[in-house]
């Protein structure tokens, strides 16, 4: 939704957003708007499946069943890279996986790439 929204403070109508929070110039007051983000987890967990069609959940273990190169880095994930502790993400570009691979860090992987353990 595109429309301005009313400050839960004090109500004033010229609020905008900035990097995904909202700002009332009038009392200084910023909040953000999760947009049925927590609502989406719920239901995602059903529909993460990995390469064979496995649900996937929070805290699997997965194997990386291709290289995959790292966006904006050097490194790969080789294909066989065990992956623990994985989490399901809302992404809209498909990465649906966040997890943390060792030597790499922090990543989002897209689950048509990982087999469930
Ligand atoms: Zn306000």
């Amino acid at each position: 939704m595109d429309d301005a929204m009313n400050c839960p403070k004090c109500n004033s109508g010229h609020t905008y957003q900035d990097r995904g929070l909202w700002a009332c110039p009038e009392c200084a007051h910023e909040w953000s708007v999760e947009d049925g983000g927590a609502s989406a987890e719920t239901s995602l967990e059903a529909s993460v499946r990995d390469a064979h069609g496995n649900a996937l959940a929070d805290g699997d273990s997965i194997i990386v069943i291709k290289d995959l190169k790292v966006k904006g880095a050097s490194s790969v994930i080789k294909g066989g890279t065990k992956v623990r502790n994985i989490r399901l993400t809302d992404a809209s570009d498909g990465h649906n996986i966040a997890c943390k691979i060792e030597g790499i860090g922090a990543m989002n992987l897209k689950s048509k790439f990982v087999k469930k353990v």
